[in-house]
C-alpha cells in the first residue's frame, strides 16, 4: 500500500526518477515543479491529479479528435478483449484488421489501395522508408538508397525517422547513427515574409526547387525517396506555400522518386478532409498515419501505399516473403476494434465536415491574439494552429513554460516546445469552446509577460 506521504513523492517522480519520462526534461522536472500528472479524461477535458480540467487544445498528441471515453470505444474495447485479444500478425489474421485496412484504403486518394500496419508513427514512417528502398530494389534500382527529408521535419523516433527528420536537437546527441546518406531540403518558414498568414502562405512556392538541386547533386539514379508533412506539425504548424507540395510531386515524378507525405497528424480529417494529401490535391506515392486512427486509445499506425508500389513486391522476384518487414502487433485485434469504431463515428457524426466548419472559427479566435506585443506569428489551417511568443530577454522557452504553468492552473492543457504554442483541439469542440479556450489564453499571455 502507498501512503499518503509518499503518494506526493510518487506523482513528484521524485524517487530518483525510476519513470525516465520521454521528451522531458526530467532534472528540471524532478528539482523544481509541481506534479503534473492526468488522472482521468472525459470528452474535451482532462482533470489533472491537482482536481483542475484542462481543455484538451492539442487532442492528447494530436491524437484524440473523438474526445476521451467515448462511450463506443469504450464498449468496443470491452467487446474486443472478451472476443480475440490477440491473434498472430505472422502468416495468420483476424477479419477486422482486413476491413479495417479496406476501409482505410476507401478513405485514401484514388490508386491508393494496400495498407500495411505498424503500431506507431515512428514505425509507420520505418516502413515506409523501407518500402522505397525494396520497391527500387524489385525493379533492379538497387542503387537507390538516399532519402531526402526537409529542415524542421518531424517523422518519429527510429534510426530511419530520426535521419530523415530536421529537428535538430533530435539528430544532435545521434549523430553518429544516422541512416546513409540523407539529405534535407530548407523548410519554408520564414517569418519576413509571411507571419500572419491565415492558411496557406503564397511565398515559398520556390523552395520545392531545393529538390532540383538535390537531384541533380546526388543524380536521381541515388534518389530512393522524398519524405514530408503535408503541415509541420511537431515543428509548430508550418502550412505549405501555395503550389509547393505540387512542386515537389512533379519533380518526383520526373526522376523516379518515390513522394512519401507523412500524415501521422493530417489524417483522419485534421485538415477537413479525409487526409492532407486530398486537402492539397496532391497524391503521394506512400501516406503514413497513425494518432487518430485509434482516437489515442491503443496505439496503432500504418502506411497507405499505391497499386504500383504493391503491385511491384506481388510481382518481383519470387520468394516466400516479398517484403520482409512486420510487428507483433501489426494490426492488433483490439487496435483494429477501436480503428472502426473510429470511422463509424467520425461519418455518422459528420466529424471532417465539422473541422471545415470549425476552421475558420478558430482561425478567427487564433488571429484575434495578433494585437498582444509579445505574439510574433500566427498560424492557422484545418483545425491546427500555433503562435509564436517573442522570447524573454536572454531566455528563450521561458515564456512558453510560464504559459504552460498558467495553463495548468487555469484550465488549458497547453502544448509549448520552447515559445511557440500549438494547437489541434478535439473534432468534437464546439464553438464556444474555441473562443474560450482564445480568451483564457489572451488573459494568461498578458499575465505571464
Ligand atoms: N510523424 C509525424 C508527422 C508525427 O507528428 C509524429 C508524432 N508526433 C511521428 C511521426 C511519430 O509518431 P509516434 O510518436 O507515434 O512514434
Amino acid at each position: 500500500m502507498v501512503q499518503d506521504s509518499e503518494k506526493s513523492a510518487l506523482l513528484r517522480n521524485e524517487r530518483e526518477g525510476v519513470y525516465w519520462q520521454p521528451f522531458t526534461a526530467n532534472r528540471m522536472l524532478r528539482a523544481n515543479m509541481e506534479p503534473r500528472t492526468m488522472v482521468s479524461a472525459k470528452g474535451a477535458y482532462y482533470t489533472s491529479s491537482e482536481g483542475v480540467k484542462l481543455f484538451d487544445t492539442l487532442s492528447g498528441l494530436w491524437c484524440t479528435p473523438l474526445g476521451h471515453a467515448h462511450p463506443r470505444i469504450v464498449e468496443a474495447v470491452r467487446k474486443q478483449a472478451e472476443t480475440l485479444d490477440f491473434a498472430p500478425s505472422f502468416q495468420l489474421t483476424h477479419p477486422g484488421a482486413i476491413s479495417l485496412a479496406e476501409r482505410i484504403a476507401d478513405l485514401a486518394p484514388a490508386g491508393m489501395n494496400h495498407v500495411f500496419f505498424a503500431n506507431s508513427g515512428s514505425e509507420a514512417v520505418d516502413t515506409a522508408l523501407k518500402v522505397a528502398l525494396g520497391y527500387h530494389r524489385i525493379k533492379g534500382e538497387g542503387n537507390r538508397f538516399r532519402m531526402i527529408g526537409r529542415e524542421r521535419g518531424y517523422h518519429g523516433v527510429g534510426f530511419g525517422g530520426m535521419s530523415v527528420g530536421g529537428i535538430v536537437s533530435n539528430r544532435k546527441m545521434f549523430a553518429s547513427g544516422m541512416m546513409n546518406g540523407v539529405d534535407h531540403l530548407r523548410h519554408t518558414y520564414e517569418p519576413a515574409h509571411m507571419a500572419f498568414t491565415r492558411g496557406q502562405p503564397t511565398w515559398g512556392t520556390h523552395r520545392a526547387e531545393d529538390l532540383v538541386r538535390l537531384v541533380t547533386l546526388h543524380d536521381a539514379s541515388t534518389i530512393a525517396a522524398v519524405i514530408v508533412e503535408p503541415v509541420q506539425g511537431s515543428t509548430g504548424v508550418i502550412v505549405p506555400p501555395v503550389g509547393y507540395l505540387q512542386r515537389l510531386r512533379e519533380i518526383c515524378t520526373a526522376n523516379g522518386i518515390l513522394l512519401i507525405f507523412d500524415e501521422v497528424i493530417t489524417g483522419f480529417g485534421r485538415m477537413g478532409e479525409n487526409f492532407g494529401a486530398q486537402r492539397f490535391g496532391v497524391t503521394p506515392d506512400i501516406i503514413t498515419f497513425a494518432k487518430a486512427v485509434t482516437n489515442g486509445i491503443v496505439p496503432m499506425g500504418g502506411v497507405i501505399v499505391t497499386d504500383e508500389i504493391y503491385n511491384t513486391f506481388m510481382t518481383g522476384p519470387e520468394s516466400a516473403i516479398e517484403f520482409c518487414h512486420g510487428y507483433t502487433y501489426s494490426g492488433h485485434p483490439m487496435a483494429a476494434a477501436v480503428g472502426h469504431v473510429v470511422l463509424d463515428v467520425m461519418r455518422e457524426e459528420g466529424l471532417v465536415a465539422r473541422v471545415r466548419a470549425l476552421e475558420p472559427v478558430l482561425e478567427e479566435a487564433m488571429h484575434g491574439l495578433k494585437d498582444l506585443d509579445v505574439i510574433a506569428d500566427i498560424r492557422n489551417i484545418g483545425l491546427t494552429a500555433a503562435f509564436d511568443m517573442k522570447p524573454a530577454e536572454g531566455k528563450p522557452g521561458a515564456r512558453g513554460l510560464a504559459l504552460f504553468e498558467a495553463g495548468l492552473r487555469h484550465g488549458l492543457l497547453l502544448r509549448c516546445t520552447g515559445d511557440t504554442v500549438s494547437f489541434g483541439p478535439p473534432f468534437i469542440s464546439t464553438e464556444q469552446q474555441l473562443r474560450d479556450m482564445a480568451a483564457t489564453l489572451r488573459k494568461l499571455i498578458t499575465e505571464v509577460c
